[in-house]
């Protein structure tokens, strides 16, 4: 699960050109203009950031760690997984929701303004032979990295009538792009916790509802998985139940976002730990000791 990846050092203040050899042997530090900012719904916004260097690279499941602010406070950086890209016009999106102060920060950003922005950062999500039967499980903000996988397949020639996608949210305004799955020909499957659309409960149970009812053979499911926590456990539980390949995405707190820290590791089920940002962020969902998140 652990993809190899090339990090590289831009010196500071580098606009977003890329380094010359001799610079490159960390990570890549980007001055990186906002193009624009759409608010989707309250409290949830979506960045178009300019940058030849990370639309070229970027892959899904990667992510971003971005500097919010130009106070140092907050001091650490804050991830965000890369939500979409488009390689023709040298730009990428990241999608998030307001919780805190530096998301609240990010919100304010303009478009002109420029981020001091690490990335990309993190492993991939594998994608499956075509052979495969795909299940992309997406709660709440999980969607952000959902989607660019999602895309990505579509782009590779994958036939959008053997995937499936399930979108759980707290209500229907949080259910974004539903006019973009109906266009795709994708089977999609909402949830929202207070029933405003699709079934009422958890994305998890409907998920579980399908791969039961729907007489699916498990063994040739290939299921991505994003979202709160408990949502990845209860996956992880299903993978090891039912024995289907999953592959989840996780948004732990990190601080250093480059491998160095230790402050994001996992316990896994042998009992060794790894780190969200440098290992991560994706893993096998079966492997993972969810009950012992660090
Ligand atoms: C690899 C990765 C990718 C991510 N991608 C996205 C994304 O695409 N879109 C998005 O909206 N968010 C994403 N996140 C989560 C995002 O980084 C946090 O929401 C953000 O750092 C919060 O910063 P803050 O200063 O606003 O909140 P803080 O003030 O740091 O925290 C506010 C509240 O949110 C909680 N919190 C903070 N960070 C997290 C977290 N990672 N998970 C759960 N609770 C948290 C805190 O405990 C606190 O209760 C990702 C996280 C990781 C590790």
């Amino acid at each position: 699960m652990n993809n190899q990846r090339t990090i590289t050092l831009i010196q500071p203040n580098n606009r977003d050109s890329e380094p010359p050899l001799a610079n490159r042997y960390m990570l890549s530090q980007l001055s990186i203009p906002v193009l624009s900012k759409n608010i989707l719904q309250e409290k949830i916004f979506r960045l178009t950031l300019s940058s030849a260097y990370i639309s070229q690279r970027a892959k899904p499941g990667n992510f971003v760690h971005i500097r919010v602010g130009s106070t140092g406070n907050p001091l650490l950086r804050r991830p965000f997984s890369i939500h979409s890209v488009d390689i023709s016009k040298s730009r990428f999106d990241i999608l998030f929701r307001v919780v805190g102060k530096g998301t609240e920060l990010l919100s304010q950003a303009n478009p002109g303004e420029v981020l001091d922005i690490l990335g990309p950062i993190g492993n991939s999500f594998i994608l499956p032979p075509k052979s495969k039967e795909v299940m992309l499980v997406a709660g709440g903000m999980g969607i952000a990295p959902l989607w660019f996988l999602f895309t990505h397949m579509l782009a590779k020639g994958f036939d959008p009538s053997r995937i499936t996608f399930l979108f759980g949210a707290k209500n229907k305004r949080e259910l974004l792009y539903l006019e973009k799955f109906k266009k795709s020909k994708v089977k999609l499957l909402v949830t929202t916790d207070d029933g405003s659309l699709g079934s009422k409960g958890l994305v998890t149970e409907a998920f579980l509802k399908d791969i039961i009812g729907g007489n699916r053979d498990h063994q040739n499911l290939a299921v991505y998985s994003c979202g709160p926590e408990m949502m990845l456990a209860r996956m992880s539980d299903l993978a090891k139940e039912y024995g289907f390949s999953c592959q989840v995405s996780l948004e732990t707190n990190m601080a250093c976002g480059v491998g160095a820290c230790w402050g994001c590791v996992v316990k896994l089920s042998d009992g060794t730990y790894q780190r969200v940002c440098a290992d991560g962020p994706v893993f096998d969902a079966q492997k993972i000791n969810f009950s012992k998140i660090a």
